[in-house]
């Protein structure tokens, strides 16, 4: 019985430390040195691994991702169907999103974002205050993450709302869902938040048409990925005034390339993915509960629907 472990991060070391504290009696293999006979893998835990590499683990009882996305694995087509899939959410990835979204909400919501340009013309200007009660937020997917950030913006005060599949019961958060309540979704919306997977289905939902939907001066805050997101629309809305500005953690190529537009855009606010991170300690500790369960016979928690695809 082996944990095969891989990441190239600076914290990987951290890593194998936690997960072998909650797992002591599980032996660790390192991808992709350090693999040893295929045979012995159950259980893998690796980022950045090749497509087609699931194929050669003959006895895997789960795969975990380290990020809530698992749209990686649902493109390669080697991963076995039968085998399950824990997404890597766990208390802090959802905390860090949380603030990251209350973030960027605020920061349009007051004109930060314009009391920056008037600081480089030492302008002296108050805007229009407009109230938290006035400034809707709509958020495009409440999954894990999705929910927690709509929780936090309805108290304070924005009138928030979700679209997602099938509706949803959450507490001060209005409920959209399915295609035909996406347009009333965005018609409501005046600063959008994507946390959708990256599906066939969300692919490109990002685009013109659902941008021109939106409110005249909304704004846009993506953590969810690149490819929800057709950016030259998006940099002709943000060019128009239609969309005031926005936030972008994702891109269609990350890195973003030196010369594209993006960076250089007055009213785009662009991070390099990290939107969101994982606690080390608190995430390490989530995959052993896991381990155990599938040990137990039962599902990892939260599992993949193959299905659907996220
Ligand atoms: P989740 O729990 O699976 O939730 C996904 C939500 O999207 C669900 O509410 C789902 O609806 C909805 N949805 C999916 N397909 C849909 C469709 N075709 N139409 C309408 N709604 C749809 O996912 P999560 O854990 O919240 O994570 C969301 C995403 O955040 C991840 O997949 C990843 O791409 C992104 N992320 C980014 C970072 C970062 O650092 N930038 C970090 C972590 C995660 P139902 O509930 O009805 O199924």
């Amino acid at each position: 019985m082996a944990f095969l472990f891989g990441s190239r991060s600076h914290d990987a070391g951290k890593w194998v430390d936690e997960l072998k504290r909650g797992l002591p009696e599980m032996e660790f293999r390192l991808w992709p040195d350090g693999v040893g006979d295929p045979a012995d893998i159950e259980f893998t835990l690796v980022t950045g691994g090749k497509p087609g590499m699931y194929k050669d683990f003959p006895n895997l009882k789960a795969i975990f991702s380290f990020g809530a996305g698992v749209d990686h694995l649902m493109r390669d087509p080697d991963v076995p169907k039968d085998v399950p899939i824990g997404r890597g959410v766990n208390a802090s990835l959802v905390q860090n999103m949380t603030h990251y979204v209350v973030h960027w909400v605020l920061h349009f919501h007051r004109g930060y974002h314009r009391y920056r340009e008037f600081q480089g013309q030492a302008k002296w200007q108050a805007l229009d205050f407009v109230y938290p009660s006035v400034r809707r937020v709509g958020i495009l997917g409440l999954g894990a993450l999705g929910t927690d950030a709509a929780r936090s913006t309805a108290a304070l005060g924005f009138p928030t709302a979700g679209w997602s599949r099938d509706t949803k019961s959450v507490k001060n958060v209005e409920s959209f869902h399915g295609a035909d309540q996406l347009k009333p979704f965005l018609a409501r919306t005046d600063v959008l938040v994507c946390l959708l997977p990256l599906t066939p289905e969300t692919t490109d939902i990002i685009n013109a048409e659902n941008l021109a939907a939106l409110p005249e001066g909304a704004f846009l805050i993506n953590p969810g990925r690149g490819s929800h997101a057709v950016e030259d629309d998006v940099r002709a809305a943000l060019d128009s005034g239609h969309i005031e500005a926005a936030a972008l953690d994702v891109f269609r190529t990350e890195p973003l390339p030196p010369d594209d537009p993006l960076w250089a855009h007055p009213r785009v606010y662009a991070t390099p993915h990290v939107a969101s991170r994982n606690e080390v300690d608190v995430a390490a500790a989530h995959h052993a509960e896991n381990v155990r369960r599938v040990l137990a016979g039962e599902l990892p928690r939260p599992l993949v629907d193959r299905a659907r695809g996220y």
